[in-house]
């Protein structure tokens, strides 16, 4: 049976989602920005929560932890190299872990660089990835915690997911990041459609995720760092990719 998803805006521009298993009951809540919102939605939905799947220790993903274990007493999966800044962890998990939820398994892809210990959550079956703060749709995290280097890699990790897989990631970015990247590929007919699409959709109150790998990989400057016509563009003709996502990142900071 098809997974269930609940998708929701939270905070200022966090998401919150909400992972559903029909057969058997199970709900997952992927971070917990704020705990009264992920219960509106799970009210909402008529769901009951078993699970808190944490990508990373930052405030804005874990501060509805601790009230809704004690309300839920549900599970809290949280990355190991992590685990002691996220409240009320019962299971930690690293690269290669298995997670499941209900019947649905997920496998921990370890992601770091916006944090040091960041993970996603990849449910192959399903075709859904939680990427918490690495990957945004046509943006990626601020290195927080890492180099260039650690991130591109985390990057490279994501991109190899199949291209149907539908990507959830922790913020609604996606206006302002298409903004930045038509700074880098002004020309990029994919990308300039994309730009058309999110201003239909934010402007009629919709989300702009899930978003795809594919969608990813044609439209996101950070996935592209090893396109020959993205280093040129920036005149970095023949640079390390590396050295093109750090170049791209560091402008997207100043932005
Ligand atoms: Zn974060």
């Amino acid at each position: 049976m098809p997974a269930e998803i609940h998708l929701f805006v939270c905070r200022k521009d966090n998401y919150g989602v909400l992972l559903h298993d029909p057969s058997n009951g199970a709900a997952a809540a992927v971070d917990a920005p704020d705990a009264a919102a992920v219960n509106a939605a799970l009210k909402e939905k008529g769901w009951k929560l078993t699970d808190i799947l944490v990508t990373h220790h930052h405030e804005d993903h874990t501060a509805g932890i601790a009230d809704l274990k004690r309300q839920h007493g549900c599970r809290v999966i949280a990355p190991r190299k992590e685990a002691s800044r996220i409240p009320g962890v019962d299971v930690t998990v690293r690269e290669g872990d298995f997670v499941t939820i209900g019947s649905m398994v997920g496998r921990v892809l370890e992601t770091p660089g916006h944090t040091a210990g960041h993970i996603a959550y990849w449910f192959k079956s399903e075709k859904l990835a939680f990427v918490g703060d690495t990957l945004f749709s046509v943006g990626c995290g601020r290195v927080l915690e890492g180099t260039a280097e650690t991130m591109w890699q985390s990057l490279l990790k994501l991109r190899n997911l199949p291209n149907d897989t539908q990507i959830y990631c922790g913020h609604e970015y996606t206006a302002a990041n298409v903004h930045f990247a038509l700074t880098i590929e002004p020309k990029n007919a994919t990308l300039r459609a994309r730009a058309e699409e999110v201003v239909r959709l934010v402007s009629s109150g919709r989300p702009t995720i899930p978003t795809t790998i594919a969608a990813e990989k044609s439209t996101n400057p950070f996935l592209r760092a090893d396109v020959p016509g993205v280093a040129a563009g920036i005149g970095l003709t023949d640079a390390a990719p590396v050295q093109v996502f750090a170049t791209i990142r560091a402008r997207k900071d100043k932005f």
